[in-house]
């Protein structure tokens, strides 16, 4: 029997089971279950194409192979990896995805017929050299970035980067015209190699030069390129179920960045054309003269008069693993009739969402977590705002101060609240590495500790009290 029509159905549901995941993660109580969707779907592509393989050209126990191998890669970074690693991990997996695509067009260049090689097929070969390869050493840089190794820690850029880049892409066009026009063979492998060295070059210099706030666009863009990447090597293998796979991460990733551009009040071509992040140099000591520390008695001694707390998370309750501590502190103050709310930054963490997830593994109900743009009409009105863990998303340099590489990106206006209490074990910048001015400010107490056992100092306190 002829198994070819029970494929392409189950081709088609596997698409229409990514459709379903990504709907479903549209909203935090669905994404789960969105994310089972996605993974039911990639299973069910997987075993369809290995079904395909079985009696081809003999290629199955290598693919059998580098399945096993890479499934236990993938089982163990999974399992092992912390979750304030998980933004490092997904920029990994961007990285890898864009490799794949550009090694699977090699392949398929390097057995080409004349009679195959149609200009659909070498546009869309050459398309997957280009973003491939962007993706793959953007991300890597990326990666370097998020994890904070030393040769990534300040951005470069060479003098006229911009021009550079621009001749880079261009001659990585005019040689995929070539490639184009040659077809197959070594003329056309070398072509080909050429393309991904140079699309290599960019993708270093694009991400390498980008900093501070633009930094979550890029990581969104370049997830957007893994997709478009994936979609091209699905049209150069004629593989319907890649091209809808990636063309959805395509598209939704640069829906992504289109929204976070917004939100950031980011320039999108800054980010795409790797534009030099801006730099001010701002004297520490002067600016952190006149900063107060603080007491977990003296903190819970202000709560307990509160009518309304606002806490601010940042990256430093993900290190701190303070969630349900932050939450403990919550429910003890709306036990004491006391409202709390919890200001969620579009881009705290190191990964978009990155608050809602941990908040929401620490059940703290939807309603509590507001946005941005909600809660900060209100900030004159709170009374108390913890800052935990947060720096970049509540410094108000980013408002006065048009140099700074946070310039332009709106803040949660913490400092207009009544009184600020910001918990973090030192001065120590954020990821924007810039001194930030809340900390001295008259109405912010600092309260130096681990975000964790600092909460959990001033839940005891306040049962003291
Ligand atoms: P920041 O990176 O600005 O600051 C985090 C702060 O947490 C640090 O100043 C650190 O200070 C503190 N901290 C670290 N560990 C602990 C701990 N155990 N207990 C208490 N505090 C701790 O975080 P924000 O969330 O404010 O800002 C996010 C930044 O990351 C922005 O610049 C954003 O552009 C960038 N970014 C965001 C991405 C996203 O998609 N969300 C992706 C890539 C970058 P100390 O060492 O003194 O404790």
């Amino acid at each position: 029997m002829d198994a070819t029509p029970v494929l392409k159905i189950a081709y088609v549901v596997a698409a229409v089971l990514f459709i379903l995941g990504l709907k479903n993660m549209t909203h935090p109580r669905t994404a789960v279950r969105g994310n089972y969707l996605g993974a039911l779907a990639m299973l069910l592509a997987i075993v369809v194409t290995l079904f395909q393989l079985w009696k081809g050209d003999g290629s199955f126990p290598y693919i059998l192979i580098g399945l096993i191998v890479g499934s236990l890669v993938g089982i163990t970074l999974a399992v092992r990896i912390e979750m304030t690693a998980m933004p490092q991990l997904v920029a990994l997996f961007n990285g890898f995805g864009g490799g794949a695509s550009v090694l699977v067009a090699c392949a398929e260049l390097l057995k080409l017929t004349p009679e195959r090689a149609t200009i659909d097929v070498l546009i869309a070969t050459a398309t997957t050299a280009i973003i491939g390869a962007v993706t793959f050493w953007g991300s890597l840089i990326a990666f370097g970035k998020l994890q904070e190794l030393n040769l990534f820690k300040n951005s470069f850029g060479l003098p006229g980067q911009q021009v550079i880049n621009a001749v880079l892409a261009l001659i990585a066009l005019v040689l995929s015209v070539l490639l184009v026009q040659t077809g197959t063979g070594t003329t056309a492998i070398a072509l080909y190699l050429a393309i991904v060295v140079l699309s290599s070059v960019l993708g270093v210099f694009l991400v390498s030069s980008i900093g501070g706030a633009d930094m979550p666009v890029v990581i969104a863009l370049l997830n957007s390129y893994s997709g478009l990447a994936a979609a091209a090597t699905g049209f150069v293998i004629d593989n319907n179920v890649l091209i809808i796979a990636g063309s959805l991460v395509g598209a939704s990733g640069i829906i992504l960045t289109k929204i976070m551009c917004k939100a950031m009040n980011r320039s999108l071509t800054n980010v795409l054309f790797g534009v030099l992040e801006a730099g001010s140099v701002m004297d520490t000591d002067e600016i952190y003269a006149t900063v107060r520390s603080t007491s977990a008695d003296d903190v819970a001694m202000i709560l307990d008069t509160a009518q309304r707390v606002v806490f601010v998370p940042g990256y430093g309750m993900a290190v701190a693993q303070a969630q349900h501590a932050v939450r403990d502190l919550a429910n003890q103050l709306i036990a004491n009739q006391t409202a709390v709310e919890y200001a969620i930054h579009p881009v705290a963490g190191r990964m978009p969402g990155h608050m809602n997830v941990l908040l929401a593994e620490a059940d703290v109900p939807y309603e509590q977590l507001i946005e941005m743009d909600l809660i900060n009409p209100t900030m004159e009105q709170v009374d108390v705002a913890i800052v935990i863990g947060a720096n970049d998303v509540v410094n108000p340099v980013a408002r006065t101060d048009p140099n700074s590489p946070i310039a332009g990106m709106p803040i949660i206006n913490v400092d207009k609240a009544r009184t600020v209490v910001v918990i973090k074990r030192s001065l120590s910048p954020g990821f924007a590495k810039i001194p930030n001015p809340l900390f001295a400010a008259e109405n912010t107490l600092m309260f130096f500790g681990d975000g964790k056992s600092a909460t959990l100092e001033i839940v005891a306190a306040l049962k003291d009290l």
